[in-house]
């Protein structure tokens, strides 16, 4: 495994087509606005050499039998999918942000058993492709991004339909010796923090999209490929030159990218779904399954932080004691170990796949994923009622230093008087980061359309909730005769 500075450092190796602001950034590594996103990555190696978390973030290989990084991992049992969760809180409490590597993960335990299932349909090789690849990811211990949504175009035609061939990934010829693919995937989560992209399709296609049922594996810096970093709110504060106040969380971040396959040659060795459309949907719904899973462990870890950011802050105002806070505090207890609870029941109902990795109960994670829509929005508001308005009215640390200011500022919004004016604005800046700032990317608006928008997960809902057998019970117990209904 890889130590925190090893990864760094073998980032620092690769010949990324980064853009930021529009220009072409050299060194993305270090750059200030991307480099919080890159300690956050960093951390899932950090801790993976930590004795106190070496039974969380460390497992033994099924291919290898040798001891890896559990975000490198294909889920053996469910016991693996449990400690998959809990693993994820951990991450999510030690950055409050995404730290990304979960979709790398999540597309591997996929992929693996689609792939399995289409070699016994079809006589292909992709499996034993894929095996081979996985090896490779687990001994070097790579961060690798698990790549599904393309821009769509218009969401009313299929991928076949678009007036733009390419606004779904695809193959645009396929060569004895590998496929070249053109294309792009949206929203990609730490693109620019990984050592490898690895595609899915985005849906399940007919035979008329065949061309777009693609999956492989690609370093990031091959030949084609170009980054486009996605901006966030309150972004540029991190060029300011005092910022460590002002960003509530300076150290740690995440990302999402436009990542652009510009006529991208692809090794027949890395190539895993090559036309089968009947099988694309089963990647889509295993890989989004499995991510629906991850959102009730990385978002209940980052929510642990804003509840006790919350706590932290009434206690600066002087309000800790008020009834009406020490129930909104527990009302968010409540909400966010709910999610938790989600995240480890659709782990324990996981059932064992064709291949023989694991996977989670589909019905249970799409309702983990379907409340993730929903509750961080209501911790969020309680966290900002309990802060107070002078969570985005406070002025800046520039001022707080100020020579000619700085003492009004100290005085001004002093709470209680044991506490710093500094300690209180920077606990309100994390709330604010968290609920407004760069971190609202990951624990808002992502919680609402990562791994898919809520109406993804109602389909999956209805679709999984078996209503008949539903009817049936209700119709035994009403001891309702159907002879009797009128023919
Ligand atoms: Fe991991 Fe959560 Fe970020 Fe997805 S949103 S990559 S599950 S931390
Ligand atoms: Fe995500």
């Amino acid at each position: 495994m890889m130590t925190r500075e090893e990864y760094i450092e073998s980032l620092r190796k690769m010949k990324l087509n980064v853009y930021l602001f529009g220009e072409k950034i050299e060194n993305p590594v270090d750059h200030p606005i991307i480099r919080p996103s890159l300690n956050s990555l960093a951390m899932t190696y950090e801790l993976a050499q930590m004795e106190e978390y070496k039974d969380i973030m460390t497992v033994k290989s099924n291919l290898t039998g040798k001891t890896i990084n559990r975000f490198c991992h294909l889920h053996q049992s469910t016991e693996d999918l449990i400690n998959k969760v809990k693993m994820q809180r951990l991450c999510g409490q030690k950055t409050a942000a995404c730290f990304q590597r979960c979709v790398g993960m999540d597309a591997f335990n996929a992929i693996y058993s689609t792939t399995y299932e289409m070699d016994q349909k079809y006589g292909t090789v992709y499996h034993k492709r894929f095996v081979e690849y996985m090896k490779y990811v687990q001994d070097n211990d790579l961060t690798v991004d698990g790549a599904m949504t393309d821009p769509k175009g218009d969401r009313g035609l299929s991928p076949s339909k678009q007036a733009d061939p390419d606004m779904y990934l695809h193959i645009v010829e396929i060569r004895p010796d590998g496929i070249v693919v053109k294309g792009a995937k949206a929203h990609q989560t730490g693109a620019v923090n990984s050592h490898e992209h690895l595609i899915m399709p985005t849906q399940s296609m007919k035979e008329e999209d065949k061309a777009y049922a693609v999956s492989f594996a690609i370093p990031s810096d091959a030949e084609g490929i170009t980054m486009i970093y996605g901006r966030q709110s309150c972004d540029t504060r991190k060029m300011e030159r005092l910022h460590d106040i002002d960003l509530g969380n300076s150290q740690f971040g995440g990302h999402e990218a436009l990542v652009i396959f510009d006529n991208v040659f692809i090794p027949n060795d890395r190539v895993f779904m090559c036309e089968e459309y009947d099988f694309a949907g089963m990647m889509v719904e295993r890989f989004a399954g499995y991510h629906r899973q991850s959102y009730g462990g990385c978002k209940v870890g980052v929510g642990d932080v804003l509840i006790g950011a919350a706590a932290v802050a009434a206690e600066y105002n002087g309000a800790a004691k008020a009834s009406h806070i020490k129930d909104k505090l527990i009302e968010m207890n409540h909400l966010n170990e709910t999610l938790y609870a989600c995240g480890i029941a659709c782990s324990c109902e996981g059932q064992k796949t064709a291949a023989g990795n694991y996977q989670i109960d589909l019905l249970l994670a799409n309702v983990c994923k379907q409340n993730v829509t929903r509750y961080p929005y209501e911790i969020a508001r309680l966290a900002e009622d309990i802060a107070g308005g002078l969570m985005v009215t406070m002025p800046s640390e520039e001022d707080l230093r100020s020579k000619e200011i700085g003492h009004y500022v100290e005085k001004y919004f002093k709470g209680v008087n044991n506490v710093a004016t500094e300690n209180r604005m920077r606990i309100l800046r994390l709330i604010e980061n968290l609920t407004l700032g760069t971190a609202a990317v990951g624990y808002r608006t992502e919680s609402m359309h990562g791994a898919g928008s809520p109406q993804a997960q109602r389909i999956m809902i209805s679709r999984q909730c078996d209503m008949e057998s539903k009817k049936k019970l209700a119709k035994s117990i009403a001891h309702i005769d159907e002879t009797k209904n009128i023919q």
